[in-house]
């Protein structure tokens, strides 16, 4: 059994209210396979009634800024005095380790925090004898939000709290696979806003395009896969809603020839394995001189031998199963597709026996692009080290694809290394770290890896159209 159960179904938040659904869906706990709650699966006139209801709140909610700025920190009060509660909540439907929860909570009441905040004032483009030109940010209406299950509450509430902040009203969408703690943070904090302007509601495979459909919706923030990334623009485009899209990553690392591979492997383990590999910005194939090879992949097997996977809820565990059954079977068919190509598995390489959906940590070499695992995302434990020729080969690896989203580059002198980042295609490049974010650094993918921007200021206008305010004299 379980040792977690809910007390019941949570409800939806619409309008400020709790709603019950006619019809419920079951919620699995990766690491024992049980399934171990239900969630509501909302009806089409309950999308209907919570984006009727985000319209209304709108109009009074954009007028307001010191009661946005009071109710963000209401908000990220609640939120992070409720980590004991919605931390393991998110355990037990997500797989990660009980304290990577917690710190997903308190990274949510952070953004809320930052937002809250954030000092932005209008723009004087002109004051002179004809004129004052002002340059506004003015929201845009009710926010349809959509999220994956790897990272439920934080990625949830960076978008809320930039939306929210800009004036917007939100009706959040968090994946079937991990509704529940996001529920529940509708449920808490609810009473905290007023009725519409923050709605959460969850469903099956009908609920998301049923949202970046709905007419009431202004614009769509969307974070995913890349294949929904594009049923997602496709549907904004009928109606030209507002559109950002944080999208999938495959980014390589590229450890240069003076590198110390001691150094580099345990922070390359540390990002490329955070989550389990289910994170959308980390370390997904390394490109490293040959000579180094050998001693960066032991390096990094030496880590993956000494990471412990187990249950997440178990103290200790640093590895937690991955979130789904799908997702481990794709992780596992990748791998399996590598060494059956020539790839040799110097760890893991398997699922071990047992409930839950666990995977070895994985690192593998005699491999090259080409192989799935180096072409696609794996979003999952198993990590690709792969010798290139030159810098220039490196480069051209790299860039050799459509992903965009991170990147690294490591060296023992920080200005070659910049000199080949700068030349990376990628939103996000980092110098000896990899997935060094934060709530005030523009946080954005290039090519399919997304479209827009979050975090930072620039991620607060995404939430805004511009207007222009011109005042003859
Ligand atoms: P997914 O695209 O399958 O699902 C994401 C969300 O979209 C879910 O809530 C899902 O229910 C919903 N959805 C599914 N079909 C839809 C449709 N047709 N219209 C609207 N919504 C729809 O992604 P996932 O498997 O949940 O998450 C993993 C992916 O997310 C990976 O590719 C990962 O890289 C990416 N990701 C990107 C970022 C980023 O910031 N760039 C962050 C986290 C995850």
């Amino acid at each position: 059994m379980s040792r977690f159960l809910l007390p019941g179904i949570p409800s939806l938040t619409i309008d400020g209210a709790g709603v019950t659904a006619g019809q419920s869906f079951e919620v699995t706990n990766p690491a024992t396979g049980e399934r171990f709650a239900s969630a509501p699966d909302a009806s089409p006139a309950q999308l209907d009634a919570a984006f009727e209801a985000a319209a209304r709140a709108f109009r009074t909610w954009r007028t307001d800024d010191d009661a946005r700025r009071a109710a963000l920190h209401a908000m990220a009060d609640t939120i992070a005095g409720a980590t004991g509660e919605l931390a393991p909540i998110l355990t037990a439907e997500q797989g990660k380790p009980l304290p990577w929860s917690e710190f997903e909570v308190q990274g949510a009441a952070g953004w809320l925090r930052y937002y809250a905040d954030l000092e932005r004032g209008r723009q004087v483009l002109r004051d002179d004898e004809t004129a004052l030109v002002e340059l506004v940010h003015a929201p845009i209406g009710p926010v349809a939000t959509i999220v994956p299950w790897n990272f439920p509450i934080f990625i949830a509430v960076a978008k809320v709290a930039a939306a929210l902040r800009a004036g917007n009203t939100v009706v959040l969408k968090p994946s079937p696979y991990t509704p529940l703690a996001t529920l529940r943070l509708g449920e808490l904090v609810r009473d905290l806003l007023p009725g519409g302007v923050f709605n959460v509601i969850s469903g099956g495979d009908a609920l998301g395009p049923a949202m970046s459909a709905h007419p009431l919706a202004r614009k769509i923030s969307f974070t995913g896969s890349i294949a929904t990334g594009k049923k997602v623009a496709s549907a904004a485009a009928d109606d030209l809603k507002r559109l950002t899209l944080e999208l999938g990553g495959n980014d390589p690392a590229i450890v240069l020839d003076d590198a110390d591979p001691g150094v580099v492997a345990e922070q390359l383990f540390a990002t490329a394995f955070n989550n389990n590999g289910q994170a959308c910005v980390a370390p997904k194939r390394v490109y490293v001189a040959e000579a180094l090879r050998p001693a960066l992949v032991e390096a990094l097997a030496e880590h993956a031998r000494a990471a412990k996977v187990g249950d997440g809820a178990d103290a200790g565990t640093d590895l937690g199963p991955l979130n789904n059954a799908a997702q481990r079977d794709r992780v596992r068919e990748l791998v399996d597709g590598a060494v059956a190509g020539g790839a040799t598995a110097v760890t893991g390489g398997r699922a071990p026996e047992g409930p839950g959906y666990f995977y070895e940590p994985t690192i593998l070499t005699d491999v090259s692009d080409g192989a799935r695992i180096v072409d696609e995302e794996q979003f999952g434990p198993a990590l690709p080290v792969i010798a290139y020729r030159d810098v220039e080969d490196a480069l051209d690896r790299a860039n050799g694809t459509m992903f965009g989203l991170g990147a690294s580059v490591w060296s023992a002198d920080a200005d070659r290394a910049a000199a080949v980042a700068e030349q990376i295609d990628a939103g996000m490049t980092w110098i000896n770290t990899h997935t060094a974010i934060a709530f005030d650094q523009p946080f954005a993918g290039a090519k399919w890896s997304g479209i827009g921007v979050e975090a930072g200021e620039l991620g607060l206008d995404a939430y805004t159209d511009v207007r222009v305010l011109h005042r003859a004299k």
